[in-house]
């Protein structure tokens, strides 16, 4: 109840937040462009008074309106994780707490509880595998969830309205989650979500969505590819007059699908953990409009030299510009995208992204217990081991005679190679898959794709 009542209030602040943010997107482009430059300057003259690691990183820089952001160092993760209790603005938020409070939250799976009654702890396995810690404090979190409200009101055409909405979401429902955490913060008050759980059964997720009749349905575009098959095949039989991808790369083919299944273009929306809602497309679906007001992002080369317009780069950096507790200045991703040279006719002042290449991960396929093959989604091995403790990255190779977890496991941390196998075991019994042989292995670092330059998180050599 109390709960609740603070979620209702936290909604209310959140379509305020919405609102507000969709006043930028009907700016002319010079005024766009000041606001975000305001707001980078902002967070980065807020990290330099709030955080002893950026006080240090940003000395000698001078932070007015002559700053040359390419002159602020880079961030990577493994350094956020090195120096976490100096880069958060509150000294009690320690890394090793946060992992503690993340343990407890997987316990507590289904609720939305608060660290010290004003922080969310969210944890990401990312596209690379490699487990990163965010916290977010109760004024970031509503400009999160106006970011979000903004893009299912604004974007897809769904604003709040009584009798309430009903949006499915089948996406990731464990609380480390970020898209989980979102979720829970609007069923309150604003929309009225069916979050089914990405990793739970196919044929439970159809039921549900058939019970439930949603109105809009999003999900991971390699999930909504699967439930195009099964509305296609007459066992889903639903009529959402939207629908959208997150999270993964939505190839054409897998458009395609949903397409044929709904008669619909899929919205794709982009958020990480790291930024909340990080780009998406509006009804033009020309490209994906960068939320500028909340992100700053930059697509640059290896080497982290601006990459322009049209041309892929190697790497993300976003600089998040509502998170004051945790600031992540040009911190880098390993997705690849492009930007578009092109600006889309719908009039938003924001730069597109032409595409998104590199978040797909893989579907692990194993034989079934009762027959037939499983898909194993990413999701289903990347919410448990986000819970093993000290496992800093991971991949799964999957050849005839079994799977292999390799493990990278933190300095100090003992037994990480042996936890994750049995969550990967726990993982793949529970979604019915006859378990083949799993084995451990410690490694130093995890072997990258030749081609891309990423860590795979799944590698399969027995297709
Ligand atoms: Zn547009």
């Amino acid at each position: 109840m109390i709960a609740s009542a603070r979620r209702l209030v936290e909604v209310g602040t959140a379509l305020r937040s919405a609102r507000r943010l969709g006043a930028n997107d009907r700016l002319d482009r010079g005024s766009y462009r000041r606001m975000r430059r305001a707001r980078l300057l902002s967070i980065i003259r807020h990290a330099a008074r709030e955080s002893p690691f950026y006080r240090e990183r940003l000395a000698g820089l001078a932070l007015d309106d002559s700053l040359d952001i390419a002159a602020v160092p880079t961030l990577d993760k493994a350094t956020l994780l090195e120096s976490f209790d100096r880069i958060v603005c509150d000294p009690a938020l320690t890394l090793a707490r946060l992992e503690a409070h993340l343990g407890e939250l997987e316990r507590r799976e289904g609720e939305d509880v608060l660290l010290d009654g004003e922080y969310r702890v969210m944890a990401s396995g990312g596209t690379s595998g490699r487990r990163g810690i965010f916290v977010y404090g109760r004024a970031d979190w509503s400009l999160v969830l106006g970011g979000l409200l903004r893009w299912t009101g604004d974007y897809l055409g769904l604003p709040p309205r009584l009798p309430r909405r009903r949006l499915a979401a089948v996406v990731a429902d464990s609380p480390l989650h970020m898209t989980a955490r979102m979720g829970r913060g609007v069923d309150v008050g604003a929309h009225r979500m069916l979050r089914l759980d990405a990793r739970a059964p196919l044929g439970t997720v159809v039921a549900a969505l058939n019970d439930f009749r949603p109105e809009a349905l999003t999900a991971y575009a390699s999930i909504a590819a699967l439930l195009a098959d099964e509305q296609i095949a007459g066992r889903l039989r639903i009529e959402p007059a939207t629908v959208a991808t997150t999270s993964e790369v939505c190839g054409a083919e897998m458009r395609e699908r949903i397409e044929a299944a709904w008669g619909r273009v899929p919205f794709n929306g982009y958020a990480a953990t790291e930024t909340g809602m990080l780009a998406t497309d509006c009804d033009r679906h020309r490209g994906l409009h960068v939320l500028e007001d909340l992100v700053h992002v930059e697509v640059v080369d290896e080497a982290g030299r601006a990459v322009a317009a049209g041309s892929p780069g190697a790497k993300l950096l976003v600089t998040n510009l509502v998170n004051r507790t945790q600031p992540l200045i040009r911190f880098e991703l390993d997705d690849l995208v492009t930007i578009s040279p092109a600006r889309c006719p719908c009039g938003r002042p924001s730069v597109l992204l032409a595409a998104v290449d590199g978040r797909s991960d893989d579907i692990l396929t194993l034989p079934g217990r009762s027959g037939g093959t499983v898909p194993i989604h990413p999701l289903t091995l990347r919410g448990p081991l986000a819970a093993v403790s000290g496992l800093r990255q991971y991949r799964l190779v999957h050849e005839p005679g079994g799977v292999t977890i390799e493990v990278v496991a933190a300095a100090a941390a003992a037994d990480v190679a042996e936890t994750a196998r049995r969550a990967v075991i726990d993982a793949l019994r529970s979604s019915g898959a006859a378990v083949p042989p799993v084995a451990a292995v410690a490694v130093d670092a995890i072997e990258r794709h030749p081609g891309s330059g990423k860590a795979k998180v799944v590698l399969s050599r027995d297709a």
